[in-house]
């Protein structure tokens, strides 16, 4: 499903990826985790074209993001992302933060629009907000909806950077529910989380970054109780 080959990336002079190598099978479910300041972030925004790479080659569902300029569009349709600040418009209603991107970017009429809204807001079990802004709803909820309004793209791939980190500690648990319950699904999922009990339950590998590159990847039994390298051991030890 997704294809990283020997990615380069700088910022102006700074090297903040270097030769990551990283392939994910359809239905797999990674964890990616790290100090800060070691390229996760970059590494996902990469996947959909967020951020320019200098070398390398990202392909996703056999879509070349390289390739041509146009290709970047037909990626972020495949490959939804939810970022720590939910970043919902807050002048839109709970429903039309969910519409807004099928139909311009999809060209699906409002009906179909509000149909599939509808669905996936009760798919993350918050239909009965719909009419609301977010300023209205809690954190935990202003993120289900961020779920629910990548989930509106039929995405293939889903990516969440730090999804809880800004939640008060009550409001975790809901959205990781809302993340397993997608996982129970099949979706193909990148997490970017410090959520060891989550990688431990859901992940099918999880990867350990450091300054920019991947220094560690494995089953989560084996990630956590016999980490090889040095830099995750002391990572797990701070975290754990
Ligand atoms: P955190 O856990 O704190 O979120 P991260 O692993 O997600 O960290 P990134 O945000 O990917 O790390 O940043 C990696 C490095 O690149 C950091 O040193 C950061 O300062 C730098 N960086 C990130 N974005 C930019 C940018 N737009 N311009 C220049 N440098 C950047
Ligand atoms: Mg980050």
């Amino acid at each position: 499903m997704i294809e990283i080959q020997a990615l380069n990336k700088w910022y102006d002079q700074f090297h903040v990826l270097t030769d990551i190598d990283l392939t994910v099978a359809a239905g797999e479910r990674i964890v990616i985790c790290g100090p800060s300041g070691s390229g996760k972030s970059t590494l996902i925004r990469c996947i959909n074209g967020l951020e320019k790479i200098q070398k390398g080659r990202i392909v996703v569902d056999g879509i070349d993001l390289t390739a041509k300029a146009g290709n970047i569009d037909a990626i972020r349709q495949e490959v939804g992302m939810v970022f720590q600040q939910f970043n919902l418009f807050p002048h839109m209603t709970v429903l039309q933060n969910c519409m807004l991107a099928p139909m311009r970017s999809r060209g699906i009429s409002k009906v179909e629009a509000e149909a599939l809204a509808v669905k996936y807001l009760e798919r993350v079990r918050i239909g009965d907000q719909a009419h609301k802004y977010p300023s209205q709803l809690s954190g935990g909820q202003q993120q289900r909806v961020a779920i629910a309004r990548a989930l509106c793209m039929t995405p293939k791939v889903m990516l969440f950077d730090e999804p809880t980190s800004a939640l008060d500690p009550e409001m975790v648990k809901e959205v990781l529910d809302t993340m397993i319950s997608l996982a129970d699904d099949g979706m193909t999922m990148l997490c970017v989380t410090h959520e060891m009990g989550f990688a431990r339950s859901v992940a099918d590998r999880v990867i350990f970054m450091a300054d920019g590159t991947i220094i560690e990847q494995s089953p989560p039994e084996q990630f956590f109780s016999n980490p090889t390298h040095e830099k995750t051991r002391k990572f797990l030890g701070q975290i754990l």
